[in-house]
Parts: C-alpha cells; sequence; structure tokens
C-alpha cells in the first residue's frame, strides 16, 4: 500500500513522468474517448502493471509497443507483460471509453463531473482515475500534456499552458501543457461557456506582476469586478511567501454554485456563490490562490502531511485578513484558538487519518501551528523562512520534517519544541 489516507489508490512500484492525454469528448451524452500515453519506470523487476482507473472502459493496452493483456476490478487496471527489469522505462498506452462520472467515497464526489452544461474535474483527492488511467497518488508528481476535442461553442480550461488551438469539422482541439510537475490530484479539464480576459488592478492598486486571467460565463460581469482584489493579494502573498511558483495565475467562475472552490494548477475554480463582498468569499479567494505556493508547488509526500497544504493556505486568509486591514493575524488566531478550545481535542495535526484529512481542524490548527512559530521567531524570520521553503522546495515533493529543518536552520535554532505541542499531541496548546 502506497499511502493508508488513500488505500485504493497509488502504486510503489513505478514512476510517471509525463501523461500524454488525448480526450475527444462529446458534452451533451457525456461521451469520452481517449487515449492516454504514460512514460515513466517501473521501480522493481515485476510482470504486472497496476494503474488506478475508475468507471471507463479500456478497449487497448500496449506496453513499450507491444499489447498486453489487461484486466480492470474495481478502480484498477491491471496489465500483464513481459518481466520488466527494476528502473526499466516503460511507455504505457491505452485507449479507452464511457460516460465518466465522479467517484463516492470517503470524501464525497470526486472526479470528472457534468455541470449544467459543461464540465468540471474535482480531482482531490482520488478523483484523477475518473477520467484517465494514472498513478494516483501526490508523491508521483509528472508533466502533462491534455488535449481536448470538444464542441466549438465552449472554451476548454487546463493545466499549463494553451499551446495549440485549432478548428476540426465544427469542433475545436485544445492543447495544454504543463511544463511543471502536477501531482494527479491537481490535473484538470473545465469546460463551460467561458469567455477569457485578464483581470485590471483596482483603481490605484499596483497591478500584479503575474498575468492573472479570468474564465467567465454568465457571471464575468461580477466576477471581473470582485477578483480584480487579487492583483493586491498576490503582490501580498510574493512579498510575504517568495516568488510564484507559476508563470500565470487564472481563476474559472462556474455558472453552476459550488459548495466549496476547487484548488488546481495554476488555476481555481469558484461558483459565483464565492463572489460576495464578504469576508467569508473573499477569504476563500485568498485561500486558493495560496495553494499556488502550498499543495501545488510544494506537495506532500504523504496525505497526512496534508497541514502543509491546508494549515498554510488558511493561514495566507489571516495574512491576507492582516494586509487588507480587516484583523490582523494575531486576532484571527486567537479567535480560532478559542473556537478550537469548544472542538473535541482527540486528533493529531501531524496524522489527523484518512477520513479526516480534510477536518477543519487541519486547517485551522495548522494555521495556528504557524503563527505559533511566527510568534516565537518574529515576523522577519518567519517570512523569510517560508520563502525559502517554497524557494528550496519549489516544484517538488514535501515533509514536514523538512519544513522543519528548513524554518529551523533560517531561524538559528532548533524549533521542534515550538510546534511538537501543536503537531503531535492531542491537546491544544496555548498561544505563548
Ligand atoms: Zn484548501
Amino acid at each position: 500500500m502506497l499511502d493508508p489516507y488513500t488505500p485504493d489508490v497509488g502504486s510503489s512500484d513505478l514512476t510517471i513522468d509525463h501523461y500524454d492525454l488525448d480526450l475527444d469528448y462529446r458534452i451533451g451524452p457525456n461521451r469520452l474517448s481517449a487515449r492516454a500515453s504514460l512514460t515513466g519506470r517501473v521501480l522493481q523487476e515485476t510482470k504486472t502493471i497496476v494503474l488506478d482507473l475508475t468507471g471507463l472502459r479500456v478497449t487497448k493496452a500496449l506496453v513499450n509497443g507491444k499489447r498486453v493483456r489487461y484486466s480492470t476490478r474495481g478502480k484498477k487496471l491491471r496489465l500483464t507483460t513481459d518481466v520488466l527489469p527494476k528502473n526499466q522505462p516503460v511507455r504505457i498506452d491505452i485507449s479507452y471509453v464511457g460516460n465518466p462520472q465522479p467517484a463516492i467515497g470517503t470524501w464525497g464526489d470526486v472526479g470528472w463531473e457534468e455541470l449544467e452544461d459543461g464540465v468540471l474535474v474535482a480531482g482531490q483527492p482520488v478523483g484523477a482515475s475518473t477520467w484517465f488511467p494514472c498513478n494516483d497518488h501526490p508523491s508521483d508528481k509528472s508533466k502533462y500534456r491534455i488535449r481536448v476535442l470538444t464542441e466549438s461553442e465552449y472554451t476548454v480550461v487546463s493545466n499549463g499552458e494553451l499551446v495549440d488551438k485549432v478548428r476540426k469539422a465544427g469542433r475545436t482541439l485544445w492543447t495544454y501543457e504543463s511544463r511543471t510537475p502536477l501531482a494527479t490530484y491537481l490535473a484538470t479539464v473545465q469546460i463551460g461557456r467561458y469567455r477569457h480576459t485578464q483581470l485590471e488592478a483596482e483603481d490605484g492598486a499596483k497591478t500584479s506582476p503575474i498575468p492573472l486571467g479570468l474564465y467567465a460565463g454568465e457571471h464575468w460581469p461580477k466576477a471581473s469586478t470582485r477578483l480584480q482584489v487579487q492583483h493586491s493579494m498576490m503582490n501580498e502573498f510574493i512579498e510575504r511567501f517568495g516568488p510564484y511558483p507559476f508563470d500565470r495565475y487564472d481563476v474559472v467562475v462556474t455558472d453552476d454554485e459550488l459548495e466549496i472552490p476547487l484548488e488546481s494548477q495554476p488555476l481555481s475554480v469558484l461558483g459565483p456563490n464565492h463572489l460576495g463582498e464578504e469576508w467569508e468569499a473573499e477569504r476563500l479567494v485568498a485561500h486558493e490562490m495560496a495553494h499556488q505556493w502550498f499543495g501545488n508547488s510544494l506537495t506532500p509526500r504523504r496525505w497526512s502531511d496534508i497541514w502543509l497544504n491546508e494549515g498554510f493556505a488558511c493561514y495566507s486568509e489571516w495574512v491576507w485578513s492582516e494586509a487588507s486591514g480587516r484583523s490582523s493575524a494575531h486576532e484571527c488566531a486567537q479567535t480560532w484558538r478559542e473556537a478550537l478550545a469548544d472542538e473535541p481535542q482527540d486528533f493529531l495535526l501531524s496524522d489527523p487519518g484518512g477520513p479526516d484529512m480534510f477536518d477543519d481542524r487541519v486547517y485551522k490548527r495548522g494555521a495556528l501551528c504557524l503563527h505559533a512559530l511566527r510568534l516565537a521567531i518574529g515576523d522577519e524570520d518567519f517570512f523569510a523562512a517560508i520563502s525559502e521553503w517554497t524557494t528550496k522546495y519549489r516544484h517538488s515533493s514535501v515533509a514536514t520534517s523538512e519544513f522543519l529543518t528548513c524554518i529551523s536552520a533560517v531561524a538559528g535554532r532548533d524549533l521542534a519544541e515550538v510546534v511538537h505541542p501543536w503537531l503531535y499531541e492531542e491537546e491544544l496548546p496555548e498561544l505563548a
């Protein structure tokens, strides 16, 4: 088992360097006909390659150009090959068809989902296999080329850069390339009747050095105004967290309301219900942007370290609260310290358990742990350490121990004692 938090997915027997996905998708009937070419290596001698694939029918499978036997059971696709020695490079070609649907499980519906008029992909944590065969675990980050052929009235948004868009007999083929490594749960396709524009900065605000794009349909007027605040947000986050790790940031606003916003790379997906003027909406805009550093560029090697995503993204909300003239981060921390004191103190931030990995305590206690560090070493060292963290581990996989080493090095002292009660004990510590 690769990860006890997601026991049904992922394999430690192989690593994928590149996914080349060719999707032919018909929106009305929700019909997908696709080919996936995966290149990577087997990590130990084997005659079997196991990939994750959910609810789709395989029509052909090749390994290193040779047709192989395959079988599907549950969410697994099993390929039987000649013996492949350890470290053997492999190329796996899978043709598959079906009506993609979200997978229902511990974390609700995840994966490919039809909207009223389009598509949304919500991959976290185990939804990628609902639309392509993969090694569905964040420790195996890969580069991608994603091509989608669909009806021309629709806009397709995916990861990385749009490198080509051509019309083909009334339909349009969109090609995106992600040259920075991407975790499977962040791989995405968003389809809708969207127009794409660049967001302008608010009057008098400094423009972000990173292009900020918007994809929206019927809610474009509101979104294009409300999301202007992202220019100031981006400037603040770059100053606090270090250079932005990608070359653009886009937000997709769906026509349908969404229960929660979704993070992807380098984009986020919001519903029209997340565009209000109230703090509850704006904090989510900040939260999703912060995931580009925390979660996307720096991705936990194990799901048990999910606080490295959510604790940091939640703390970014408090940083933005302070920067935008609302409550200071310290006030936010005090409020949430008090609120958490009324919650059951029966979980470990360092190991919340699979079913509870998105429990609100992971977010708030994670942010409190960061604030405790900030109080211990002061603003200057704290933000220097965060910048060092995001720079040194840019585009890679990370663990809590590496964060502690990094921040201790910047502070010039061992900070294990400060973080230990927050991370490794159940009882909620006092804020110093
Ligand atoms: Zn989050």
